[in-house]
């Protein structure tokens, strides 16, 4: 049996940074479904927000953070991100990150939406593409022991405490048991339940689900955030970079929208705000064949965009057949990031013992109801170090826990069962019809705009839609390589995450930062301003609320 004191589940840039500030006192591996470097931060292009200068304050960025939050943020939670920023910045430059330059030498910072100041360090557009693969670098040269290709499956709970996994490695279609003292997931978001998403293929919320299933509690589920600039037809993100380096939003009249919606911060307003501006122009006639508006960088000047924005330009002519520098760009909104997910705390730990989470995965409520561009990297370095630090600090302490032959046993039982014959599929319906139409109803009805009864009927339908997972026959696993079996198993995870997500929207009879209820339109303090906590019953999540942590700044009206 393989065993590590601490195993980290993913490879993107939570989980690496656990990894090595883990690996300084304890015995790391790192399992993940992709190659590391292939994991979705990789495609993160805008920047890290941190305050690097005298004129900015570490008070302004708490500031910005909870109003961009919609005040349901946790105000300690912030502190913590905003406060460890500047250090955390200068540890990824010391590891090797070539942050892109100022003309005086220092690090360069551009504007990203919701901030009162140019915050977020960067290199070029590749931002988290080239942490991500410093961050790779160094944990082959400490040595730390990598499984690529291998799938978490299920948490392994004994006397209600996480005691290790079951995995499934891919190349050789085997199931494995791996003992750990602590698990941290860093797992990622669930972009993938949305039909219209910036998000890559694997991003399916596996951890969210396994998690949830293993008793964790999830929080704020049905914040889901959605991306104003998109390439229409796609969904290939157009990072904010190119609205924080000066690009214009028009509808089909030439006229820069946003100065109906936020006069002041204009495109550079928070995410919700401009997503909800660029639908609402459209739902009224004033996007392009009705579908889109145009978001214009053509007044920047070639060199400009070639030097600062070179993969938009790049996105943009291969997917969309326009060069940026001289014609403007079609986008829609679509998903974009999920800032729901585990609840921890501000070292990771999660409601179940032995399990810590970090990164978009976790919920340490940093974003609230709605996150500002920047902070989701940040986020992942943060957090990520403090949980691989609390995770050594546990694993120093704790014994090994006890894994039963039976839980283990149980757990392998249960995953050769769903492949023994006796169902009499008639196999019309797949993986495939179920997860298009969960994804549809998702975007369609838990989408920007919500109302009351649409929603209640995707809870509905995605009942319905579970119920024709449970009959589907799943894939064989005897294959290596069985992707078949992996967007089952993906499939199974969204569609439990969907349930949240459209669940939670439906209880929540307010507008708060990215959800907005058509017929809820205010935000409701009064009965509102707390977490939506959810936990697996017996028939479906169970919901229940939460306080909000508020130490600095009561809830003000959030104007732009
Ligand atoms: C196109 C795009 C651009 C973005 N740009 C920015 C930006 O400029 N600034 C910003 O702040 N934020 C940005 N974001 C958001 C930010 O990039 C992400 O929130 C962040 O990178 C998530 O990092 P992570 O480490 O939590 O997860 P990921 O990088 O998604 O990594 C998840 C890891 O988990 C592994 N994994 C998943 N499921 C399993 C399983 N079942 N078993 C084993 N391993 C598993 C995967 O292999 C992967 O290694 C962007 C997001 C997108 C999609």
């Amino acid at each position: 049996m393989i065993m590590h004191e601490v195993l980290i589940v993913g490879g993107g840039l939570a989980g690496l940074m656990a990894a090595l500030s883990a690996a300084e006192k304890a015995d790391v591996a790192v399992l993940s479904k992709l190659y590391p470097t292939r994991s979705h931060s990789g495609a993160a292009q805008g920047g890290f927000n941190a305050v690097m200068g005298e004129e900015d304050s570490v008070e302004a960025h708490i500031f910005d953070t909870v109003k961009g939050s919609d005040y349901l943020g946790d105000q300690d939670a912030i502190e913590v991100l905003c406060s460890d920023g500047p250090e955390v910045i200068l540890e990824l430059e010391r590891l090797g990150v070539p942050w892109t330059r100022s003309p005086g030498g220092g690090i360069a910072q551009r504007p990203l939406g919701g901030a009162g100041f140019p915050r977020a360090c960067f290199a070029a557009d590749f931002s988290g593409h080239v942490v991500l693969h410093i961050l790779y670098e160094q944990a082959l040269r400490r040595r730390i022991k990598i499984y690529p290709e291998w799938r978490l499956i299920e948490l392994l709970v004994e006397d209600g405490r996480v005691a290790g996994v079951l995995a499934y490695d891919l190349a050789r279609a085997k199931t494995e048991v791996i003992r750990s003292k602590v698990v941290v997931l860093a797992t990622g978001g669930y972009g993938r339940a949305f039909a219209k998403t910036t998000n890559a293929i694997a991003n399916t919320g596996d951890g969210m689900a396994i998690a949830y299933r293993a008793g964790a509690v999830l929080a704020d589920m049905e914040f889901v955030q959605f991306h104003p600039t998109t390439l229409y037809g796609t969904n290939i993100l157009i990072s904010e970079a190119a609205r924080g380096e000066g690009g214009y939003l028009r509808n089909a009249g030439g006229t820069r929208f946003m100065a109906d919606y936020a006069p002041q911060k204009m495109e550079l307003a928070p995410r919700d705000l401009v997503s909800r501006a660029i639908f609402r122009e459209i739902k009224e006639g004033r996007g392009y064949e009705g579908k889109y508006v145009h978001l214009d960088l053509t007044h920047l000047g070639e060199a400009l965009v070639a030097e600062r924005l070179p993969q938009v330009r790049d996105l943009s002519m291969r997917y969309a057949g326009v060069d940026p520098a001289v014609a403007p760009m079609p986008i829609e909104p679509a998903q974009h990031y999920s800032m729901g997910g585990v609840r921890t705390g501000v070292w990771g730990e999660s409601s179940l013992p032995g399990l810590l989470a970090a990164g978009e995965v976790a919920n340490v409520s940093v974003h609230g109801a709605n996150r500002l561009g920047g902070n989701s990297l940040l986020e992942t370095v943060v957090f990520g170090r403090r949980a691989g630090r609390r995770a050594a600090e546990l694993a120093g302490k704790e014994p090994w826990p006890v894994l039963s032959k039976t839980t283990a046993a149980r757990s392998l039982e249960s995953w050769s069962s769903m492949f023994s014959d006796g169902k009499q599929i008639v196999q019309e319906d797949s993986t495939f019809l179920i997860r298009e139409a969960a994804t549809s109803i998702m975007t369609s009805q838990v989408g920007v705009f919500r109302v009351g009864d649409e929603l209640a009927d995707a809870v509905e339908k995605l009942k319905e839609l579970k119920k024709r997972y449970k009959e589907l026959d799943p894939p064989r696993e005897a294959q290596p390589f069985n992707y078949a079996l992996m967007e089952y198993l993906e499939t199974g995870y969204i569609l439990d995450l969907c349930e949240i997500i459209a669940g939670g929207a439906l209880r929540r009879t307010e507008s708060r930062g990215a959800h907005y209820r058509l017929d809820y339109p205010r935000r409701d303090d009064l009965n509102w301003l707390g977490h939506t906590l959810a936990r697996r019953g017996e028939n479906g999540p169970e919901f229940s609320s939460g306080p909000v942590k508020i130490t600095r700044y009561q809830p003000q009206e959030r104007g732009y």
